[in-house]
């Protein structure tokens, strides 16, 4: 017996029997004698169809009138649920995103949450009622709507479970929990029972798209018990924890990220403060550089080379060619055509001969690696897109994992 918050993502309460099968799950553990707060996403492809919807009237409409419109995708699925568990004879209440507290910052579009102000919510539960709460929304300091950025509903529930100190927080989802590798990618990929936090982290930075990368932020940060698991089998799920038995599995995952370019700036001078000019000017725009490779000087010139976000490209590449004359520079460089493979694991960090293993595989799959970065936990190579498929099944087959 405990305060449970159970998480159920879009394609979990797509239609009106998903709807009720979700019901069966919340009635279930709350019948075992738990408070349960339930987080819901708006239904399916709901918030992709009111995108479009707002297209249509207005391509460029503020993001404060986005929030209002994405907001009632959430609205939609609480009321139904609400209405499911009522027709299955247990008190329910359903409550928007401002109703339950959440009070975000301006930022519209992608806020994040600055407090939740919980009396309400711990009321409705002390009632006796299983409380069903709008996923993804809040309100500004000025009663204004805001949204949380897509996928934001599981950083909803991790908030909620952190502040009422729940005693577990269950992600319910489509699949069944966070897999070695994307299974369309690598058929034999296997399920974890156990990742750790950072490793979780990773994965979900690095294109493992199950979790909302704040949501494990956040979990990690005050220690919530996480566990992602399907809504449509019964089959026990991956728990995400603070320390995951490390000596089991050296490597937990192999994941690809198709979402980023290389940018190079050829023959800039071999001066100090060239590094540092460059990386302020990205940073600056707020573009978030991942791996950087500077070349060893020579003939007083030198290369330094870095990838980006595709979703940064232009801006990348204007900072790039404003620096470019002033730098001394003789071209610059980029290239989409990349993928980023990486594996995470926490036990590589006391485990020598990973690495070699995994540019092993890259070789005799005759894989040519253009860039590396390395982090206690994570490895990580650039190659060419279209070998980002092979590149995942023979590093995967390599460590078996
Ligand atoms: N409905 C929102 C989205 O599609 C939030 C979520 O699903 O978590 O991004
Ligand atoms: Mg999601």
């Amino acid at each position: 017996m405990g305060l449970i918050v159970q998480k159920f993502g879009g394609t979990s309460v797509a239609n009106a029997e998903r709807i009720m099968n979700v019901a069966g799950i919340v009635t279930d553990t709350y019948k075992k004698g738990n408070s349960v707060v339930v987080v819901v996403s708006a239904q399916g492809d709901t918030t992709d169809d009111l995108i479009e919807k707002a297209r249509e009237i207005n391509p460029k409409p503020s993001k404060r009138e986005m929030d209002v419109l994405l907001s009632t995708g959430e609205q939609i699925s609480i009321a139904l649920l609400a209405m499911a568990i009522e027709k299955l004879g247990y008190p329910v209440k359903s409550l928007t995103g401002w109703q339950a507290g959440f009070v975000t910052d301006s930022t519209h579009g992608n806020s994040r949450i600055r407090r939740i102000d919980k009396e309400r919510l711990t009321n409705e539960l002390d009632k006796g009622n299983i409380v069903i709460v709008a996923g993804f929304q809040g309100i500004n300091r000025y009663d204004d709507i805001t949204t949380l950025g897509r996928g934001g509903s599981d950083t909803s529930a991790v908030a909620i479970a952190a502040v009422c100190h729940a005693d577990l927080c269950q992600i319910y989802t489509d699949v069944d929990g966070i897999y070695t590798a994307d299974p369309r990618l690598v058929p034999n990929a296997q399920k974890l029972d156990e990742v750790t936090f950072d490793e979780m982290l990773e994965l979900s930075s690095l294109g493992a798209q199950v979790l909302h990368t704040r949501s494990v932020e956040m979990a990690k940060k005050y220690n919530v018990n996480l566990e992602v698991l399907s809504s449509l089998t019964k089959r026990p799920g991956t728990v995400v924890k603070e320390v995951a038995d490390v000596e089991k599995m050296l490597i937990k995952g192999v994941a690809k990220d198709d979402k980023v370019m290389r940018l190079s700036i050829i023959g800039v001078q071999d001066i100090p403060g060239i590094a540092f000019r460059l990386f302020s000017a990205l940073a600056a725009r707020k573009i978030n550089v991942d791996i950087i490779l500077q070349s060893v000087g020579r003939d007083n010139t030198k290369d330094i080379a870095f990838t980006v976000g595709l979703d940064h490209r232009d801006e990348a590449i204007q900072a790039l060619e404003e620096l470019k004359v002033s730098m001394g520079a003789h071209e610059i460089v980029y290239d989409d055509n990349v993928t980023k493979v990486s594996i995470v694991g926490a036990g590589m960090a006391t485990n020598p001969g990973v690495a070699a293993k995994m540019f092993e595989a890259l070789s005799d799959a005759g894989i040519n690696i253009q860039m590396i970065a390395t982090s206690e936990i994570k490895i990580s190579v650039l190659i060419r897109k279209e070998e980002g498929p092979r590149a995942v099944q023979a590093i995967h087959d390599a460590f078996q994992v």
